[in-house]
């Protein structure tokens, strides 16, 4: 059962049957559930059943195979840091032993073992599917020798690209694909469907989630951030005590909320109200009195704060200087 949303793109998915050009990119918004819907339809293509036309059988040997995440002719490729996200316990024991954080990006050598898998006949018989995923994460490199599978493509393999943003492919990659989009949901849909997921206030989480579903379900369980941070910025507040309460928050979590803030400052600025923290328009509102050069200038140094985010020499100080810098923004008011 797939969320309302993301009917309208697999219909256009099941309009080309186990049939498929051979190269596919699954484009929207983060938080939506591109690789959830780039799954559903690799398991139909796999899928050795005959008894449903339009998707996989949930129970042949093909489909359990997949489940378990060991259909010998399907591959996902990824970043090692979604890898070890998802679980894959052993995965992320091999990663830490090297004492490094696991990669953001896809590697030229998970491209190439992708390539030798490619390189044998198929085990089944059937296609091979391979799943690239966020795409964005290769590297010129990396993403040249992807190029060279999609322009002379292996016999009865389908690539399913998925990506957040687009924009940062190839030219030469994005042309080969046929482009499948996961548009955002209208709010009525996506609040109904986060209700009937048992989620706890769906609209303060959908609104935090910028009216992405996923991401508000996953979200929105831990409220975090999204409640405390309009109570740590009522009235007058200290940032270094600010930053003492939010010690238990990742810095990439922490920059994401504040550029959430920043934004909301603007548009209560211009149109009166708060598009992430909705119910906070009040306290956001006194940010919004200062200067739109101060806050352009803030959104910038929550920019450059957000390339560094994932892994800050220093976290306590990394957002010791951001709040100091909201704290000076904020207290140059307009004349
Ligand atoms: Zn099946």
């Amino acid at each position: 059962m797939i969320a309302p949303w993301l009917e309208p793109p697999w219909r256009r998915l099941a309009a080309w049957g186990r049939t498929p050009p051979h190269a596919l990119l699954v484009r929207g918004r983060p938080g939506l559930g591109k690789t959830a819907l780039a799954r559903a339809y690799a398991k139909w293509l796999l899928c050795e059943s005959s008894a449903r036309a339009d998707t996989a059988c949930g129970e042949c040997e093909a489909c359990q195979w997949f489940e378990q995440g060991n259909h010998p002719d399907f591959r996902q490729v990824e970043p090692e840091f979604l890898a070890t996200d998802a679980g894959g316990e052993g995965e992320a024991e091999e990663t830490k032993g090297r004492g490094n954080k696991p990669s953001r990006q896809i590697k030229i050598d998970q491209v190439r073992a992708l390539q030798d898998f490619l390189a044998v006949g198929t085990h089944r018989a059937g296609l091979r599917v391979a799943i690239v995923r966020p795409a964005e994460a290769m590297n010129q490199a990396t993403a040249n020798a992807l190029l060279k599978s999609l322009e002379e493509p292996p016999p009865a393999t389908v690539f399913l690209l998925v990506s957040s943003q687009p924009a940062r492919l190839l030219p030469t990659i994005l042309s080969r694909c046929q482009a499948i989009t996961v548009a955002v949901p209208q709010r009525a849909q996506a609040l109904a469907w986060l209700e009937s997921q048992g989620l706890r206030d769906p609209e303060a989480a959908l609104a935090f989630a910028g009216d992405a579903p996923l991401e508000a379900l996953e979200s929105g369980a831990a409220a975090g951030l999204r409640d405390t941070l309009p109570a740590l910025l009522a009235g007058d507040w200290d940032p270094l005590a600010v930053v003492d309460r939010l010690q238990a928050e990742e810095p990439v979590a922490v920059v994401d909320a504040l550029q959430k803030w920043v934004y909301d400052a603007g548009l209560v600025r211009t149109v009166g109200r708060a598009r992430y923290f909705p119910r906070a328009a009040g306290a956001v509102g006194r940010l919004a009195q200062c200067s739109p050069a101060g806050l352009a200038g803030l959104g910038r140094t929550l920019a450059r704060a957000r390339a560094v985010a994932s892994h800050p020499l220093n976290p306590r100080l990394f957002m010791e200087s951001l709040f100091l810098e909201l704290a000076r923004v904020q207290g140059c008011r307009d004349g």
